[in-house]
């Protein structure tokens, strides 16, 4: 592994031919067997991107799921998708329409088996998968079942914890858990969320890391961000606690946020995921810009601890100006080894 290598933070734009552009929840443009085909070409297409950008830890840019949660709940037991209810999930920011747990939680069956055993038989580079965090999936379903969100939580951690240990099993390096809401939760992540979360990762001897952003780069995230004042310091509450915890690395937002990079700090002994990548603008970083973002992360965090990545998933972006990024990432993170390598 180069110093400060590169990743993304999970997920990619989809081609045209899978799904509808530029929006979450996308729908499939194809179905059945033409659909199966269709996603482990794109998986292919976002490996081959990725590699030609010089990113070395690569996902399978979630080319095979619709959204980050419900792409999981699909294959647990216990929920009905009949049943969906609009609930206001991240403390009320945004509605969406979700389903109910009605029962109790197992897994059917695995859930990434296919994308993760494609990505992994076409790429020799370190491969990272991507599961949604516990905290985070039971903010985004309603309950009737468990009725507290701490068993509802560990309920799903239990079953994440089977399909991370067949994903390591299929050859993958890093396991990375996505918990947005642990941005806005932030008593309830020291009090049970990292507990949850360590559940979820029991028994991995891969590479285990945590995602915590601000969200995808959608109007009521904008919108939500206007109101955080002129320093975020969300991280400042999680991050003593998540620097004691189990997890190996922490991807967080630092591109263009107003997060104080001196809260860096507080993850003392950790790997960093330094979001380098704006995936809120259109506008393209240059590398300059990516360094900077690097040597800004390296005054906080040991250089051998850096890794750059992306603020969030780019999967709701123009797929044009997400390879774009891809392509600043990697020139970048080069351009930051020269310069303070
Ligand atoms: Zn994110």
């Amino acid at each position: 592994m180069p110093l400060f290598p590169t990743t993304i933070a999970g997920s990619l734009p989809k081609p045209a031919w899978l799904a509808e552009p530029n929006k979450l929840w996308a729908p499939w443009r194809i179905s059945g067997v033409e659909l199966t085909d269709a996603k482990r070409d794109a998986t292919l297409l976002a490996l081959k991107l990725q590699e030609d950008c010089g990113i070395d830890i690569v996902t399978d840019g979630e080319q095979s799921r619709q959204h980050f949660v419900h792409g999981f709940l699909e294959a647990v037991d216990g929920i009905d998708f009949a049943r969906k209810v609009e609930i206001g999930i991240r403390a009320d920011r945004y509605k969406a329409m979700v389903p109910t747990v009605t029962g109790a939680l197992r897994l059917k069956d695995r859930v990434h088996a296919r994308e993760a055993q494609v990505a992994r038989a076409h790429t020799q580079r370190k491969l990272k998968f991507t599961l949604p965090g516990p905290m985070t999936i039971a903010d985004t379903v309603a309950d009737e079942f468990y009725r507290e969100r701490v068993k509802l939580a560990l309920a799903f951690a239990e079953v994440l914890n089977k399909e991370a240990r067949a994903l390591e099993a299929d050859g993958v390096d890093v396991i990375q858990f996505d918990e947005p809401a642990f941005n806005v939760y932030m008593a309830e992540v020291v009090d049970w969320g990292i507990a949850a979360l360590e559940r979820a990762m029991e028994g991995l001897s891969c590479t285990t890391a945590v995602h915590i952003c601000y969200g995808y780069g959608i109007k009521a995230n904008i919108e939500w961000k206007a109101t955080l004042g002129s320093e975020w310091r969300q991280y400042e509450a999680i991050f003593p606690a998540l620097a004691k915890s189990l997890i190996d690395q922490l991807s967080v937002e630092c591109r263009n946020s107003r997060v104080p990079m001196s809260l860096l700090k507080l993850l003392d002994g950790k790997a960093v995921q330094v979001g380098v990548i704006d995936v809120a603008s259109d506008h393209i970083e240059t590398p300059e810009q990516v360094a900077a973002v690097v040597a800004e992360a390296a005054k906080y965090v040991a250089k051998e601890n850096i890794i750059a990545s992306t603020n969030c998933g780019m999967a709701p972006m123009r797929r044009d100006i997400a390879l774009a990024k891809l392509a600043a990432l990697g020139k970048g993170a080069e351009l930051a080894r020269k310069k303070f390598g």
